[in-house]
């Protein structure tokens, strides 16, 4: 018996001085009249382990201090550990589940992760990425058997330029076809990287599970999402901000010039406003997700913090948004993103009330996941 002041269930339901039974890996019930405790998280609040719908688990800053997202110039017991560097960081910071769109290594990271004996979250992958917008529709069926034959969770591809590079369309409607009517075939999400209203369209058309990024979107395209179910997953401040601390890491590399950093001021506060529109938009089922590169490990939940600050947000529909909306997004509804019987013990506690001032995300004084406590910092009291 786990029991704090407040539980939040992660569908909209908050309960006072209660207790969450766990039985193993498993959530037994929310009992509303605990009588004892074996954890008293004291006036702490109890709620579902965040889910971040997009992430780059592997991402990191190597020994010299550049970003590195594939191991380059590491070898592999290096890159491995950095990976798991980056996950024990993500857990700590009450993140429970990331989908890591994403890299081979992510596949080594969901292995272990599965034995549950380090500080890791349970994680999805799309083990690689496709981006190469010359391929033909075949091709691109072919290389979705391929992910999918590798052991993918889901797929994960470009359908605009990156918005470093202005977030142009790049694949037809055709080729989107093609890989989201490919992957649904073989029962695979696909999670799509777009940033403008052309591309967006061809992905919802196409199928596709989650628009990812969407900054340069407008209204009519939100409405489009909305009306088809499609997941909106927009990338508003973490990503952008962290690139900003860590310019220095990044520059130099690849479209990380001062043009593409440009770029990304430019967007902020497009995407701000785009988010904004998105509240507004009748059904429109946004979903909490950073896109965590290096630097940006286990300060996911900052990112939900500025939704609710800066994007107005209601912080219990921003709560939701990254426990069981994130979990539906991902195929896992059932399973993970909120405190009901049977569901997986993933649950994490914040000092103070995050429905009355949201940085008690920044608080995390307790994690478990799959019934093992990763974190535990006793109360004052
Ligand atoms: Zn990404």
């Amino acid at each position: 018996m786990i029991r704090a002041a407040r539980i939040l269930d992660g569908r909209g339901h908050e309960v006072r001085q209660a207790g969450v039974v766990v039985d193993d890996s498993k959530i037994v019930r929310i009992d509303p009249h605990p009588k004892r405790a074996d954890i008293d998280l004291g006036d702490r609040t109890l709620m579902p382990g965040g889910i971040d719908t997009h992430v780059h688990i592997g991402w990191h800053f190597d020994k010299n201090g550049r970003s590195n997202d594939d191991g380059t110039g590491e070898t592999p017991e290096e890159y491995a550990l950095f990976a798991a560097e980056n996950a024990a960081a993500t857990v700590r910071g009450g993140v429970t589940t990331v989908q890591s769109l994403g890299a081979a290594i992510d596949k080594t990271i969901r292995e272990f992760s599965e034995r549950n004996s380090l500080p890791m979250p349970r994680i999805l992958t799309s083990v690689e990425q496709v981006t190469d917008s010359k391929l033909t529709p075949d091709q691109l069926r072919e290389a979705v058997r391929r992910i999918k034959s590798e052991g993918a969770d889901v797929v994960k591809i470009f359908a605009s330029q990156s918005i470093r590079s202005g977030g142009g369309p790049t694949m037809s409607q055709e080729q989107m076809d093609a890989a989201c009517g490919e992957a649904k075939k073989l029962g695979l999400r696909v999670a799509v990287h777009a940033h403008g209203p052309e591309s967006v369209r061809r992905s919802v058309l196409a199928g596709c599970t989650s628009i990812e990024h969407g900054a340069l979107l407008d209204q009519a395209t939100l409405d489009f999402i909305a009306e088809h179910g499609t997941f909106f997953d927009p990338n508003i401040d973490l990503v952008f901000r962290n690139y900003f601390e860590n310019k220095a890491h990044f520059i130099g590399i690849g479209n990380y010039t001062d043009e593409g950093f440009a770029q990304m001021q430019k967007a902020v506060p497009k995407a701000l406003n785009v988010f904004q529109m998105g509240l507004e938009t009748k059904g429109l089922k946004m979903v909490f997700g950073t896109d965590a590169v290096a630097g940006s490990h286990g300060r996911n939940f900052e990112e939900l913090i500025y939704r609710v600050q800066k994007g107005g947000q209601d912080p219990m529909q921003a709560i939701i948004s990254a426990t069981s909306l994130a979990a539906e997004s991902l195929g896992l509804g059932d399973r993970i993103g909120s405190i009901a019987p049977g569901y997986e013990a993933d649950l994490i506690a914040l000092d103070g009330d995050p429905l009355r001032d949201i940085t008690a995300l920044e608080r995390v004084a307790f994690v478990m996941k799959g019934g093992r406590v990763v974190r535990f910092i006793p109360s004052a009291r």
